[in-house]
């Protein structure tokens, strides 16, 4: 099979050819992403409508370099997959749109793929891990721990119940006058601060279960910084560094916590030789991956952390998800809609529910 996949939910327009034939690992031929950060950068946050104008502008762009750096034409192609949700409405339709052109234009089938489907499953394109795994996803826009045992069926065991962890960091970037996106920038500092400084606290570690909060660390952040520029008249390099590197463990101590008690929730349900896979953005800090990976080596958890160009968003993760679909059975038609909201535990339901 090869599948053209589309992505558009974010601020990220992406295109990309993946082959996925039985028995063999899956092939990116193509995996072609035009970020709008440089549109967005002057309104501290992405704005929905020039999200969804620049996808418009960007999808026709994206689809023939994904078509031309694999060396393949439509007429090649087996079958059309998309992000139809969730994310923001105006890109998603944009995505949505175009794969319906697509679709009836080179008369190929078109299946709609969950962009968090897409997360998850993209272990499975990198490693050829097997079902059944746990899943970390932490995003910008999303923390959840998933037992992902099929295509479709993905057990939520826990979450945010208010930022991501992405949106912290960048949060906390703002408040220190850090550049965006924060991850990076807040990484980068918080290696040359010392840990011992600021102990900001480890919220919901005294409560049962897999649910974090990251909002009160920034509070707790923003207060800490404050009560540093009340007392010396202003913040230093190095007090910047330290509250960085306090709130980076803090994070990283949340996480860690959290996924071990997920991984014990899953053992008990006897799995003979775990697999902790992550995915999204801040999987890509070097603290966080550290304790996820101290922790696998102690619990005997195997642990996969896919290329970060796979961990943030990208097509391939959709082109492959699509064909795990289609393989599976499902087909979408024209009347495929765009979903802003589309909870992950609710895939196989909501494919059912579109008639196929
Ligand atoms: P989503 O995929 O949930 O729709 P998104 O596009 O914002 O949202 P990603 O592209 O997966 O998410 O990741 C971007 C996020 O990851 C940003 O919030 C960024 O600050 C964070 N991030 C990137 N690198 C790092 C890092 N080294 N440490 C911590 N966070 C990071
Ligand atoms: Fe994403």
């Amino acid at each position: 099979l090869t599948i053209l996949g589309l992505e558009s939910s974010c601020d990220d327009t992406a295109a990309a050819i993946v082959q996925v034939e039985p028995g063999q690992p899956a092939r990116i031929l193509s995996s072609v992403v035009h970020g709008q950060d440089m549109l967005h950068s002057n309104y501290g946050g992405v704005v929905p409508e020039i999200a969804a104008r620049a996808h418009a502008e960007k999808l026709d762009i994206c689809v023939k370099q994904s078509l031309s750096e694999a060396e393949k034409d439509l007429s090649q192609l087996d079958v059309i997959a998309v992000t139809a949700g969730p994310g923001l409405i105006g890109g998603v339709m944009s995505g949505v749109m175009c794969a319906k052109g697509i679709a009836a234009g080179a008369g190929l089938p078109l299946v709609g793929v969950n962009h968090l489907a897409g997360h998850a499953l993209t272990p499975r394109l990198t490693d050829a891990v097997d079902y059944p795994y746990l899943m970390l996803l932490v995003s910008g826009g999303h923390c959840q721990l998933l037992v992902v045992r099929s295509c479709t069926d993905f057990t939520r065991l826990g979450g945010t119940i208010d930022d991501a962890p992405g949106e912290a960091f960048d949060k906390t970037a703002r408040l220190l006058g850090l550049p965006q996106p924060g991850g990076p920038a807040v990484e980068q500092e918080a290696a040359q601060g010392d840990p011992g400084i600021f102990n900001f606290p480890r919220p919901l570690l005294d409560r049962a279960g897999c649910d974090m909060s990251f909002s009160g660390l920034k509070t707790a952040l923003l207060r800490a910084r404050d009560q540093v520029v009340a007392e010396k008249g202003g913040l230093s390099r190095a007090d910047r560094s330290h509250l960085c590197t306090g709130f980076q463990a803090a994070v990283s101590d949340v996480l860690t916590e959290k996924t071990r008690r997920a991984l014990a929730i899953y053992a008990d349900e006897g799995a003979q030789h775990p697999t902790l896979a992550v995915a999204g953005g801040v999987a890509a800090n070097a603290t966080i991956r550290a304790g996820l990976e101290s922790l696998c080596a102690q619990t005997g958890t195997s642990f996969v952390a896919p290329p970060l160009s796979l961990c943030t968003d990208n097509a391939a993760m959709i082109a492959y998800a699509g064909a795990e679909l289609f393989a599976a059975g499902h087909r979408d038609d024209m009347g495929l809609a765009a979903r802003s909201r589309w909870p992950l535990d609710q895939t196989s339901p909501a494919l059912l529910g579109s008639g196929k």
